[in-house]
């Protein structure tokens, strides 16, 4: 029978091994395997961990053996000895199981120490209070670990000894103190387990090993594996590796490094280190740390292999590279190398880079870039070549930036809005009761709330900037002033935030516009090649609709109709249109609306010339364009009291009636969509008309314009085969008139739960539907958006009883049930049958994942996130099919 191999050397492992060497142990071997510097180590297995336990949680002759086999080679390797005065081997012992399990289990440190060695670090290192600092660090971890001393008894030691010595921070503790620590804490260790302190390095390691094994059973680790469902036969691995120091002298040093440039993703070593210092140095930012650059002069045999680091770290990975690094007497070691983090700049860039350098295929190049990286790139952004005075950072809540006056109060957020001035609305938490102030700032600030608070949630909404949770901040809306460190705001001073980063800068800061060149458009251009879905836009106006082209949308999937009604000059013909006593009337008035509609679309269609243009007919109800009734009442009686022409007053009481008489309950229920234009048919004659004459002149001059016309609302499949039936006989007549063949698609969106349950009676009647996912979600779950999200969304959103805002990512389990329900109706009878979507979910990535999956034609969405739902069209394809 083969021996059982309980350790492996780093250089013996590789990646794939995560099973027998737990995670950091596999990626440790994988480092080690290809070359890079790593300090020496080995991994005990998983499968030493499970024998342990059978064999009553202890370690078998076997282990022991090949545990001092494996340690005799590190002591070759690094030409230390373990255990030995004058060179001394300190190893760290750390768990690694094979899912991550961050911060379940124990690992000591400085393992090895003990009162000879101790002195031999302190003259390597030249420094005695940090061997002694060590050792005592060691004692406690020790103990803490291996033997669960808690942790107070020797936190109380050290309170006494400062005491004594009358000092504040352990930091001030003199050597001498520090001696008289170790004394103390060992005796603690030995009134608490009965025994010494094992001087012995070798039984220090068999102890520690065994506590890491033990910890796989403790308490933390339990619930974090029932949780996460990780198996608790899986046992954990241990890692044993040489400590090094990079606190020796000045040819020592430690930082950390990137490979590419995280914030632009210039291809050049990026970093700092610090020179005679160990890795709390860097984090405390006591000193100033110096750029990787500088060490070509200072110490450049390090940075010679720093180079060769580099290229051994981009080529394996290929990806960028973060690594934490230590340099000890000249020699670089990696400690750790992980994925680097990155601005959506530098995302972009690097991928595409490493297409071009042969490191990725586009494929993964597009898998590398989020979409939500897509999404910061279109929002203004802050010009990060400017310096910039970072007061506090919170969290990212919702991208772009925003600079402007610092205001507390929501209604004086409205009133400077009101008088041109920009503002950043600051509070401590929003409130629905502060929507009108934050639709009117540029930007909103929290200084509580994480990223499904109000404010994020509110703020992603309305696509506006968002940093919140940024308890760095102290905002007092009393006294109307906030307070970071030592600086003092006050209403009124101009502060910028960076939603995308979380940055909170003192001052204005300049915004530069969102460009569509380069590397973003390089990767998006590669997007549209890989996806399936097309990608349409939501545009009613002819600036909408270039924008829309300028951002690749391959149509228009909804012209709204109802803005060309409500235009200031247009609003009393339209009045007199609503006002009609008589079908005559009506006809009237809205033929003095047709030139005006004929010349909007005409402008639509010829911008966007050869690409289909879903134009939609009147969908809100007529009182949306009648003034509020309450306020025409207030002005009659102003009236009668100033004694105005009765005439007048008269006229003005037949307005109010006729404005009561439209009122509705439940508008977004109501008289609205097809019912209107089958109760009022005039309406969507005239507006059938208009496009038809657009086309017409448009054919004339040589364009292409490729109008459909898309009935809403529709319920009953009665109610569109009568709306079809009307307009082909209007297009008929006008055809006949122009003697021309026009071929005008029509097609109904499918807003309804009704409509999605009958798609297949309804499809009979229809060239395409486009699932109106706004109506949809508001019918189906009962909510009305505007009340849902101004009342109660957010706190549903806090206490998790939703996710996310249906508004925004679509109800899969619930809407999107009744779309495929939609979708598998229709495409039975009809295979090919167009299916859009136009609601706001065609721009959000995780529903268009889904779309995607229905097998939809396309998606819709406003111009500026038409580059996102392209993106996030082409990553749908490349994952699902
Ligand atoms: C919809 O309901 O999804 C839709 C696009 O129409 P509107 O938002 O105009 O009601
Ligand atoms: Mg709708």
């Amino acid at each position: 029978m083969n021996k059982a191999k309980y350790t492996y050397l780093f250089e013996e492992g590789n990646s794939d091994m995560r099973e027998t060497l737990g995670g950091k142990g596999a990626n440790l071997a994988e480092m080690s395997r290809i070359g890079l510097p790593v300090p020496p180590g080995f991994t005990v297995t998983t499968k030493a961990c499970n024998e342990y336990y059978n064999n009553d949680a202890n370690l078998t002759d076997e282990m022991k053996e090949q545990i001092f086999e494996s340690l005799q080679k590190i002591e070759d390797e690094s030409g230390k000895g373990f255990g030995e005065k004058e060179n001394p081997l300190l190893v760290s012992v750390r768990s690694g199981a094979v899912a991550s399990m961050p911060g379940m289990m124990d690992t000591v440190l400085n393992l090895g120490l003990n009162d000879e060695t101790v002195e031999g670090l302190a003259e390597k290192t030249g420094n005695r209070r940090f061997a002694l600092d060590s050792y005592r660090r060691f004692i406690q971890m020790f103990g803490d670990v291996v033997h669960g001393i808690e942790h107070y008894l020797f936190e109380d030691i050290i309170e006494n000894e400062k005491d004594k010595n009358g000092v504040e921070n352990d930091v001030e503790l003199s050597e001498k103190a520090l001696e008289d620590i170790i004394v103390e804490f060992k005796k603690v260790f030995e009134q608490k387990t009965g025994d010494k302190f094992p001087e012995d390095p070798k039984e220090q390691l068999l102890q520690a090993i065994k506590a890491v094994f033990n910890s796989w059973n403790n308490q933390r680790a339990k619930v974090y594996r029932q949780i996460n469902d990780i198996p608790d036969d899986l046992g954990t691995a241990v890692n044993v590796q040489s400590m090094v120091f990079g606190n020796m002298g000045e040819d020592c040093g430690t930082g950390v490094a990137f490979t590419r440039n995280p914030s632009t993703g210039e291809k050049k070593l990026y970093g700092e280190f610090l020179m005679n210092a160990q890795g709390e140095d860097v984090v405390a930012g006591i000193r100033t740390p110096k750029s990787i650059e500088e060490l070509k002069d200072i110490l450049p045999e390090v940075y010679d292999q720093f180079v060769d680091v580099y290229e051994k770290l981009e080529n394996h990975y290929r990806d960028m590279q973060d690594i934490e690094f230590t340099v000890e007497k000249k020699k670089l070691y990696l400690l750790q190398t992980r994925n680097g983090k990155r601005t959506a700049k530098a995302a972009v860039k690097i991928a595409v880079d490493m297409v071009k350098e042969g490191l990725i295929d586009k494929k993964e190049a597009i898998n590398r870039v989020e979409p939500n990286h897509i999404d910061q790139l279109l929002h203004p952004q802050i010009d990060t070549e400017k310096k910039l005075d970072v007061i506090a950072k919170g969290l990212p809540a919702s991208p772009g930036a925003a600079s402007g006056q610092i205001v507390f109060d929501p209604n004086e957020a409205e009133r400077k809005k009101e008088n041109g001035e920009n503002v950043v609305l600051l509070r401590p938490e929003t409130t629905p009761d502060d929507i009108h102030g934050i639709v009117a700032a540029e930007g909103v600030l929290t200084s509580r709330g994480g990223m499904t608070s109000h404010a994020a949630v509110v703020a992603r909404g309305m696509g506006k900037p968002c940093v919140s949770g940024c308890d760095a901040v102290s905002i007092d809306i009393n006294k109307e002033v906030v307070q970071v460190d030592d600086t003092i705001l006050k209403k009124g001073d101009l502060i910028s935030i960076d939603g995308a980063t979380g940055n909170v800068i003192k001052g204005e800061v300049e915004l530069i516009d969102p460009k569509l060149g380069g590397e973003f458009k390089e990767i998006l251009d590669w997007a549209n090649d890989m996806k399936g879905l097309a990608v349409w836009a939501n545009a009613d106006t002819p600036e909408d609709a270039k924008k829309a082209r300028e951002f690749g949308a391959e149509g228009i999937g909804l012209c709204r109709t109802e803005h060309m009604f409500m235009a200031q000059e247009r609003i009393p013909k339209v009045r007199r249109m609503i006002m009609s006593e008589t079908e005559e009337q009506r006809k009237e008035a809205l033929e003095d609306l047709l030139p005006l509609q004929e010349e909007d679309f005409y402008e639509i269609l010829k911008a966007m010339d050869g690409l289909p243009t879903t134009i939609r007919l009147l969908d809100p109800p007529l009182h949306e364009f009648l003034p509020n009734s309450q306020d025409l009442a207030c002005e009659i009686e102003r009236m009668k009291v100033k004694e105005e022409d009765e005439e007048k007053i008269l006229e003005k009481e037949e307005f109010l009636k006729a404005v009561n008489a439209l009122e509705e309950s439940n508008p977004m229920l109501g008289h609205r969509g097809c019912r209107l234009g089958l109760t009022y048919p005039e309406i969507y004659i005239t507006q059938a008309k208009a496009i038809i004459k657009a086309v017409i002149k448009l054919k004339d001059e040589g364009c292409k314009p490729c109008p459909e016309i898309m009935i809403p609302l529709v319920g009953y499949s009665k109610e569109l085969s009568m709306m079809r039936e009307m307009l082909e006989d209007t297009i008929k007549e006008l055809e006949e008139e122009n003697n021309i063949s026009l071929n005008i698609p029509i097609g109904t969106m499918i807003e309804l739960p009704r409509a999605c349950v009958t798609a297949d009676e309804i499809s009979e009647h229809a060239d395409f539907f486009s699932f109106g996912t706004n109506d949809l979600t508001q019918t189906t779950l009962g909510y009305s958006r505007d009340d849902a999200e101004g009342k109660f969304l957010h706190y549903y959103i806090q206490q998790n009883l939703l996710e996310k805002n249906p508004f925004s990512v679509l109800d899969q389990e619930g809407v999107g049930k009744l779309i495929e329900t939609a979708v598998d109706k229709t495409r039975k009878t009809k295979p090919e049958f167009k299916l859009g979507v136009c609601g706001e979910h065609g721009g959000e990535p995780s529903s268009i994942e889904f779309f995607n999956k229905l097998g939809l034609n396309y998606v819709s969405c406003s111009p500026y996130r038409v580059p996102v739902a392209r993106f996030a069209a082409a990553r749908a394809k490349l994952n699902n099919n």
